[in-house]
């Protein structure tokens, strides 16, 4: 379960009213019940139930059961496309390690708005669904152009490039910080591979000889980076 508050041994943690329904309803806890908590910050907590009413409850931290771990420091940045390929996206992402999901428009983007807070209880979905202790941060919709304007020193940004498909094999990706960007159902007009072929941190990689949707090209490239640059053992 994730809770927006401090974890610690003997800390007493208050449920909202659908956290209580959750547990209590759904989970058929009770007092004396326990239940892993984290908050993306202080690893895996068991917790104890104190007490359980219909409008909320309190639960009491006991002992930590997993220490924190961050995924290393990879953006993803995509375009948003359909509602459910949308929710696919942050959900893969979260599950596959991106530490910040940036949603952006570029020429071809059809959507000129997003449900922010319904993306980031996708995410914080995935890592309980996952037992991650980490939730990545959904960024609100930005357009591309004012990202790249104020683009944070030493940070690669690494842009799969359609246009790569045929003429080069998929190619590693430099480590973190990095930022991968996927392009959206139409791909990335003239004028923006232009300025994203002139930008110095740019690194266009190609993601193989097949045209992937956008869903998959977010999963496959961080596949890709997470097996040549991420932090597995
Ligand atoms: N029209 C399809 C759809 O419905 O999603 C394909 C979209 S593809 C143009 C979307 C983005 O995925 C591209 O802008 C690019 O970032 C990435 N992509 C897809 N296939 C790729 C490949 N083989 N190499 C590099 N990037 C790729």
């Amino acid at each position: 379960l994730y809770l927006e508050q401090p974890l610690g041994a003997g800390q007493g943690l208050d449920l909202s009213r659908d956290h209580a329904h959750y547990l209590f309803n759904v989970m058929r806890l009770g007092p004396g019940g326990f239940v892993a908590v984290f908050n993306g910050r202080d690893g895996a907590w068991m917790a104890e139930v104190a007490e359980a009413g219909k409008r909320g409850g309190t639960l009491i931290c006991q002992h930590q059961i997993a220490p924190q771990r961050n995924p290393p420091d990879l953006w993803l940045i995509f375009a948003p496309i359909k509602k459910a390929r949308t929710d696919f996206i942050v959900e893969k992402a979260a599950e596959m390690g991106a530490a910040r999901i940036l949603p952006v428009q570029t020429d071809f983007t059809n959507s000129d708005r997003i449900r922010q807070d319904r993306l980031q209880a996708h995410a914080i979905e995935a890592a309980e669904q996952c037992g991650g202790t980490f939730v990545p941060v959904v960024d609100d919709l930005q357009p591309l152009s004012r990202l790249l304007a104020a683009w944070p020193e030493g940070r690669a940004l690494i842009w799969a490039d359609e246009g790569l498909a045929d003429s080069a094999p998929p190619c590693p990706p430099p480590p973190a910080p990095a930022a991968l960007l996927i392009g959206p159902e139409g791909g990335f007009s003239a004028s923006e591979r232009d300025r994203l072929r002139r930008l110095p941190m740019v690194h266009p990689i190609s993601l193989g000889p097949r045209i992937l949707r956008a869903d998959t090209a977010a999963v496959a490239a961080l596949t890709l980076w997470q097996s040549t640059a991420g932090d597995w053992q």
